[in-house]
């Protein structure tokens, strides 16, 4: 990196994070405010810093070198919560880089965020916030059901420590909701609101305008207010943008749609400052920060990201199209399909712009005619995750759910005949063609 910039008041000092980025940064042109697809494409980095290389390099390196002690001092200030708003310099690789920092300024685009981190996985994402916020004697509200591995996380990791967790499920009405706060209150401080929306498999939307009206109501006092975080893999960051409907931090499996490849682990938080300081700290103590290699990997996959879901999204309503009519169909849990006048379609009309490309199929019969059609697919693989540009087709009730509790499965609708579809963005033809031969298996 080539770098003659001589700091020449305190704000310089700060090093290359603030004097990577163009200044100013190119939002508009005239009053043309600029898309997140444009942005993607250089926002928050200066080739002329990195030899005039059109793309960042990856920054493989465990620590930077300061300025001046000055300078170094500074920065450990922001990085240690001394000084609040977070180091304004590279200092240490579990804290901070160029790769993750220029990922974070353009996650945080798609969300309209004042902030963003980037984490190992969708899990150090979601367990860091966490770790964050809760203490012993705590009560989380959330939505039902979760991702597993989250409500593991909250059930039995945080519940060893103390915390306790009361649930609504996904579809549940404003009323239904309050009465669930309300009695979380009464049994201890609500540490965290957490939803997810649309729940996987049953893909039922959370009423988020709801929740942030009843966080409202019942906690006058906004230092008693838990924050609401949102996971939004399924539907983010294209579909819906959930901060804009009243949430405080969206976080995302960037594993998924995303990364869009299967090619990579990775998560992401975006918020205001304010909600994200704190997960800051406690990921820069315990290091969830994701490599600069994945997130190298991942500033490429946002280039494409709009290109790629709307493609999916495309091929989606296609191939679900076809399903809807198949004789050998039950029915198909898809957000494109909800019955106009139904409380879940007025949620989708309120947070929503586009139904997603992960769906699912209600083949009739049972295990074995799911597994006949899966065991059939030509073009669509046979895997669990979601949001890749290939399909991925799976079994949620004998893989991703199969410790599950029987009647919890029953109380959730995941049957042996739902079969979970993400569509990639290949030619709809060729996957409606596949879907029909393995069809024609069962
Ligand atoms: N949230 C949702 C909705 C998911 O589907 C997943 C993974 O499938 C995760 C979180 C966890 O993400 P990761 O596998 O990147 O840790």
């Amino acid at each position: 990196m080539t770098d003659q910039t001589v700091p020449e008041t305190e704000a310089d000092i700060g090093g290359a994070t603030t004097r990577r980025r163009p200044k100013p940064a190119v939002l508009e042109v005239g009053d043309r405010k600029l898309s997140p697809s444009t942005l993607m494409m250089g926002h928050a980095f200066d080739p002329m810093l990195s030899e005039g290389s059109l793309k960042p390099p990856i920054f493989l390196t465990s620590t930077f070198v300061f300025e001046s002690a000055a300078a170094g001092k500074r920065h450990f200030e922001g990085v240690t919560g001394k000084r609040p708003g977070g180091s304004e310099g590279l200092v240490y690789s579990r804290f901070n880089g160029p790769n993750q920092e220029i990922l974070e300024d353009r996650l945080g685009i798609w969300d309209g965020a004042e902030d963003a981190l980037v984490f190992s996985s969708g899990m150090s994402a979601i367990a860091t916030m966490m770790l964050a916020l809760v203490k012993p004697g705590d009560v989380i509200v959330h939505s039902a059901p979760l991702y597993a591995a989250t409500e593991t996380l909250i059930g039995r990791i945080l519940g060893r420590l103390g915390v306790t967790w009361l649930d609504f499920p996904a579809g549940a009405t404003e009323a239904e909701i309050e009465a669930v706060v309300a009695r979380a209150k009464a049994q201890g401080r609500v540490a965290l609101v957490y939803l997810e929306s649309p729940a996987n498999p049953t893909n039922a939307l959370v009423d988020v305008e709801a929740v942030a009206r009843v966080r409202d109501r019942l906690f006058a006092d906004a230092e008693e207010a838990p924050p609401i975080a949102i996971d939004n893999t399924f539907l983010g960051p294209l579909w819906t943008r959930p901060l804009a409907s009243g949430a405080d931090l969206v976080v995302y499996s960037l594993t998924k749609y995303a990364g869009g490849h299967s090619d990579l682990v990775a998560g992401g938080i975006t918020g205001s400052k304010a909600a994200i300081a704190p997960i800051r700290m406690m990921r820069n103590t315990i290091g969830t920060i994701t490599d600069p290699h994945s997130a190298w990997m991942l500033l490429r996959s946002l280039e494409t990201l709009e290109l790629r879901m709307s493609r999916a999204g495309e091929n989606a309503a296609k191939v679900c199209a076809f399903f809807r009519d198949h004789p050998k169909v039950e029915s198909v849990g898809y957000l494109g399909f909800l019955p106009e006048d139904s409380r879940q379609a007025d949620i989708y009309r309120r947070h929503c712009t586009g139904a997603g490309s992960t769906f699912s199929l209600y083949l009739k019969g049972g295990e074995r005619e799911s597994f006949a059609f899966l065991d059939a697919l030509r073009i669509a693989k046979l895997a669990v995750s979601l949001g890749g540009t290939e399909t991925l087709a799976s079994c949620p009730a004998a893989m991703t759910h199969l410790s599950v509790p029987d009647a919890r499965k029953s109380e959730l609708g995941i049957t042996a005949n739902l079969v979970r579809i993400s569509v990639g963005v290949e030619d709809a033809g060729d996957l409606i063609a596949d879907f029909d031969q393995a069809l024609a298996a069962v």
